[in-house]
């Protein structure tokens, strides 16, 4: 179906967001910069729109062919997707495989450290409060989400990180983390938001570090679109 774009309806830190033709379809442009780490680091470059589009579209495409639903319908431009419009449940779930970020400063862990057994946390959306890690009890009396639901998310992310993990695998890279959001349509959860390198820590697997040249941003998302998009699209 064709899809035409209309007047803005909002702007977040990461995205833009038009409505379009089709009331249940919404466009998302991925804008040049980015605010990542609950808004306390700010990235940007000129391509960053357009691989983040382009990255989080192989990746939205893996999901739905692993059986994970997802909110993507398809490229719409270079920066922009059509996505199905959702309503966002505020939690942020972060898997992580590896110790790095805010959980080594939080727990005490060696960054870099491959973690036993995946862990699962849960994030508030809230900028004002930068976004509190929750747990599950808090999310069902805050009225976040439902017992079930958080049952469903926990059992969806662990098949996203699996499938994530097998197929980075494949191109030489670690998950060492990443964070999914969720959006509700006629009651099923949808994985709604982006993954893209703002949103997870992708390592080369040789090094456990960063992929570019550690010292341009740019270059780090440049490579693992090459890879990925040789390897997936
Ligand atoms: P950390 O809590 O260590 O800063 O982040 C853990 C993982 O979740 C990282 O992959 C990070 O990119 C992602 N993440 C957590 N919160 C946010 C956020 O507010 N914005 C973005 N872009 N990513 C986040």
């Amino acid at each position: 179906m064709q899809h035409e774009k209309l007047q803005l309806i909002a702007e977040g830190k990461t995205k833009l967001v038009w409505e379009t033709q089709n009331p249940k379809h919404i466009i998302v442009e991925f804008k040049d910069d980015a605010m990542a780490f609950h808004g306390k680091r700010k990235i940007f470059f000129e391509n960053k729109g357009k691989l983040s589009n382009q990255i989080n579209a192989i990746l939205m495409r893996l999901l739905e062919e692993n059986g994970v639903q997802t909110h993507f319908v398809c490229v719409f431009s270079d920066k922009e997707s059509v996505v199905k419009r959702a309503e966002m449940i505020p939690v942020e779930v972060v898997v992580r495989n590896y110790a790095a970020g805010s959980i080594c400063a939080r727990l005490g862990l060696e960054s870099h450290k491959k973690l036993k057994a995946p862990v699962l946390e849960f994030c508030y959306k809230n900028d004002e409060l930068g976004d509190p890690v929750i747990n599950e009890y808090h999310a069902y009396a805050m009225e976040l989400c439902t017992q079930e639901e958080m049952a469903n998310m926990v059992y969806i992310v662990s098949r996203i990180n699996k499938v994530l993990c097998d197929a980075m695998k494949k191109i030489g890279i670690v998950v060492a983390d990443f964070k999914v959001e969720f959006g509700r349509i006629n009651g099923r959860l949808v994985v709604a938001d982006e993954i893209t390198p703002t949103t997870a820590r992708l390592w080369d697997a040789k090094t456990l570090d960063k992929l570019g040249d550690g010292v341009n941003v740019s270059t780090e998302y440049e490579q693992i679109y090459q890879k990925l998009s040789k390897a997936f699209k």
